[in-house]
């Protein structure tokens, strides 16, 4: 395969310093193209066409933006196979899930966004009859968006779309880890014929490339997905800088079980919650806190359904379970999986490495691991391990629920599974996270604010919150008599 190429002013090009660096297919082991090793000239390349385009692609109409943006949308539908396959390659996730979850949601990304900028309102005061207030909302100019490897093109695309409807111009970077989708975005945005400059994708390494955008003067906000240690670093940098900033960071969200919950329904969905994506999405959760009364029958029947989650190549149908993204992530998670075995902590199942024979023997596969025994302030229970590694605590109070459920330094989301009203909305207003998901999970609603709080974050994604965070808003006030 070719080395991938960053788009800047419109054009696929190499880096400045024509350095490059290794893709890895996570599923066998192999290298598979060269990623390019960016840094502060091609930033800065990119920010100077980008400055160019930004009044031209600010003055354009609403129904210009969102058709280009639906033409972009409706482009990536047509090369969905292909778009799938590139996420498979890259991430590791099996192919049927990049096909059904990932390239749709970035589809509907630019549908979403393409639709929601036509409807964009903003408001007006009326002042004691003697002065009319309306508040204009603008584009912020040049912005800077960073995304994470877990859901390559989904988030990526959940920063670029509403970016790009309220007219302001971006310089995006993709994770290193997972460039490939990103790059075949960019052939879209010039078959599309979006004008140049308006949209630049720069490729390389968080600490030279990401921190060359975040430290930019000429980028005026900056949205960011990925791990909490990062984001402490982008804020520190682009703080003082007075920069915009939207953080969505990391978590160690819980899975909260009720003896009344509506068991089946529940098993079926924490196997999904637990270990979709290889249990590398920030929404799953880590931790299952199970009312005591149905402890042991729950363990036993989670246990028994995980058992039979298929590990193996991501392009097979039936492998449920496929690659970790990387070797460093992998030796991450088996780090982790041997800290909970010295913490005291009972393995069981999974805890070991598979090795899938054939085309993927040198590959990164883990067996989906359910962990009990361990006290809740642990190390496990409390550090992030974003894998296929859950663990089970019992507890016997709604009280001690929430404790438990808050105790950590993270607050993304909360999963709660209870047929109890009244118990549900209590405990929702209770739990200290962006997100409640009530017998359910990653039911989407794109309109809904996304985000965290605590460590797992600043601000809101979705719908109106992401337009807001992309307009700077100004108030005019019209004294009228
Ligand atoms: P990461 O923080 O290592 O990297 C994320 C992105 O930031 C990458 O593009 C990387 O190149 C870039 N980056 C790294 N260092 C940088 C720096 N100093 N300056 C600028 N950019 C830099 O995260 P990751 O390992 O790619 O992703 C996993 C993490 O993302 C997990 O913690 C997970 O919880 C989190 N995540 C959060 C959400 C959410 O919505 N809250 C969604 C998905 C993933």
């Amino acid at each position: 395969m070719e080395n991938i190429k960053n788009y800047i002013d419109g054009i696929l090009t190499t880096p400045y310093n024509n350095n490059y660096f290794n893709n890895f297919d996570p599923s066998t082991g192999g290298v598979f193209t060269m990623i390019p090793d960016s840094g502060e000239e091609d930033v800065d390349l990119a920010v100077r066409s980008a400055e160019k385009a930004f009044p031209i692609w600010a003055a354009t109409t609403v129904e210009e933006r969102s058709e280009l943006m639906m033409k972009v949308a409706s482009m990536i539908r047509q090369r969905l196979e292909k778009f799938a396959h590139a996420e498979s390659m890259d991430n590791g996730k099996p192919l049927w899930l990049a096909r059904s979850v990932d390239i749709p949601r970035a589809i509907k990304n630019f549908e979403f966004f393409a639709n929601a900028i036509t409807q964009f309102s903003s408001e007006s005061h009326i002042t004691d009859s003697i002065a009319v207030n309306y508040t204009l909302r603008q584009p912020v100019g040049v912005v800077g968006a960073i995304s994470p490897w877990n859901l390559p093109l989904y988030l990526f695309t959940w920063k670029v779309a509403p970016a790009l409807a309220a007219g302001n111009c971006v310089i995006a970077k993709p994770s290193e880890v997972t460039p490939l989708t990103a790059y075949l975005l960019s052939e879209i945005f010039i078959d599309a014929g979006f004008p140049q400059g308006v949209f630049n994708v720069i490729h390389g390494h968080g600490h030279r490339a990401g921190k060359a955008i975040v430290s930019h003067p000429g980028i005026k906000a900056i949205t960011f997905t990925g791990g909490t240690k990062t984001g402490k670093d982008i804020a520190a940098i682009a703080a003082p800088m007075f920069k915009k900033l939207s953080l969505e960071l990391g978590g160690k969200n819980p899975t909260i079980i009720f003896a009344d919950c509506n068991y089946e329904e529940m098993l079926e969905t924490t196997v999904r919650s637990s270990f979709t994506n290889q249990g590398e999405i920030c929404l799953c959760g880590s931790r299952i806190l199970v009312e005591k009364s149905i402890y042991e029958k729950f363990r036993n029947d989670f246990v028994q359904k995980v058992k039979q989650l298929r590990v193996g190549d991501p392009l097979l149908e039936d492998s449920m379970i496929g690659a970790i993204v990387s070797k460093q992530h992998f030796d991450k998670i088996m780090y982790h999986i041997s800290l909970a075995m010295n913490e005291g902590g009972n393995i069981l199942c999974g805890g070991k490495a598979v090795n899938v024979p054939g085309r993927c023997s040198d590959g990164w596969f883990i067996a989906p691991t359910v962990i009990e025994n361990l006290p809740s302030s642990c190390r496990t229970n409390q550090e992030e391990i974003f894998g296929p590694v859950v663990t089970l605590i019992p507890f016997e109070t709604e009280d001690e629920a929430i404790e438990i459920a808050n105790g950590t330094e993270y607050g993304l989301a909360s999963i709660l599974w209870t047929e109890n009203l009244t118990r549900a909305h209590n405990m929702a207003a209770l739990l200290r996270s962006g997100i409640v998901w009530i017998n359910c999970w990653m039911l989407r609603d794109l309109r809904t604010p996304f985000g965290g709080v605590k460590n797992s974050g600043v601000g809101r994604e979705g719908g109106l919150e992401a337009l807001r965070f992309f307009t700077e808003p100004k108030n005019v006030c019209v004294k009228i008599k």
